[in-house]
């Protein structure tokens, strides 16, 4: 394995970061979770603006072009010959000394990691997640802005470890006035008499990709899609309810806080918007030059 360190390609051992690299002392800085799928890396370009918008946000310099960091991701995959793959993008503001002030760190650092895909379980997709809701409260919009793919992941670590606490996978946040948000790595959806719903991001979430993706398939099917402010009242009587991420996918839900959703077992617009993702993912792509 091959991984991008500051404009080099370096072997696994080597790919070392300064223990004064800020983003080790104080979370500081960004990242991105990026597939590919076939020799394809689904939307690159998105992710790549999510990422210098996050930068933009936290007044980090990447000291790359945009098409500069889509190349290099695509020379990472070609490098290890990776056609599935899943892509982690990180830039930290670099090393400085102990202070806090990033003014210290002459350079961002910038990382590429492209990795064997590990999927998840395959009962997952056939049975259905149960969640839970957690006390840890999802928005903040200052730094923490859950809009910003910060190094700092404190709130969803806690949230994954309240999830662990209570026996399941993954979690919702809600938000300061009890809106649900997110999981602490997922958008969440729910379906409601015909009708697809997901938070505004307003509220505190990330704009996912993956939630794009699924918005952008019911605008073309007809399918009614809504941003809508909801509680968990509407999720637990919601006829469904999934999860979208990029490693995820799309996650049936069957339960929340004991309540069993819909008939308890995965709902038919969730297969059905399962499978015109990942019709999607393949024909969608960037394709990554010199694959065998
Ligand atoms: N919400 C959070 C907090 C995340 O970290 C992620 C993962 O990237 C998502 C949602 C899903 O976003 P995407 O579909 O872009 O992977």
């Amino acid at each position: 394995l091959v991984i991008y360190l500051d404009g080099e390609f370096v072997p696994r051992s080597k790919a070392v970061v300064s223990v004064f690299d800020h983003g080790f002392l104080y979370g500081d800085g960004i990242f991105e979770g990026i597939r590919s799928y076939s020799g394809n890396v689904f939307r690159l370009k998105e992710h790549i603006k999510r990422l210098y918008e996050s930068a933009k946000s936290i007044l980090l310099e990447i000291p790359l072009t945009q098409q500069e960091m889509e190349d290099s991701v695509l020379e990472v995959l070609r490098r290890n010959q990776l056609p599935d793959a899943y892509i982690r993008l990180v830039v930290s503001r670099g090393a400085g000394d102990l202070g806090l002030d990033p003014r210290n760190c002459k350079k961002a650092s910038v990382v590429i990691i492209a990795e064997q895909l590990k999927l998840y379980p395959q009962e997952f997709y056939d049975n259905g997640l149960a969640l839970v809701t957690v006390p840890t409260r999802r928005n903040n919009p200052d730094a923490l802005n859950p809009k910003i793919k910060s190094l700092n992941y404190l709130n969803n670590i806690l949230v994954k470890l309240e999830a662990a606490r209570a026996g399941v996978m993954e979690a919702l946040m809600l938000n300061h006035e009890g809106y649900v948000c997110e999981g602490s790595g997922d958008n969440v959806f729910l379906v409601k008499d015909g009708k697809v719903i997901t938070p505004p991001t307003y509220l505190g979430a990330l704009e996912g990709i993956t939630r794009n993706a699924i918005i952008d398939i019911c605008q073309r099917l007809g399918i009614p899609c809504e941003e809508k402010p909801f509680t968990r009242h509407d999720v637990y009587v919601a006829d469904e309810v999934f999860l979208t991420g990029t490693a995820a996918e799309v996650i049936p839900v069957v339960d929340v806080d004991s309540r069993i959703i819909g008939n308890g077992k995965p709902g038919q617009m969730t297969e059905l918007l399962t499978r015109e993702f990942r019709k999607i993912t393949v024909v969608e792509g960037t394709k990554v030059p010199g694959l065998a």
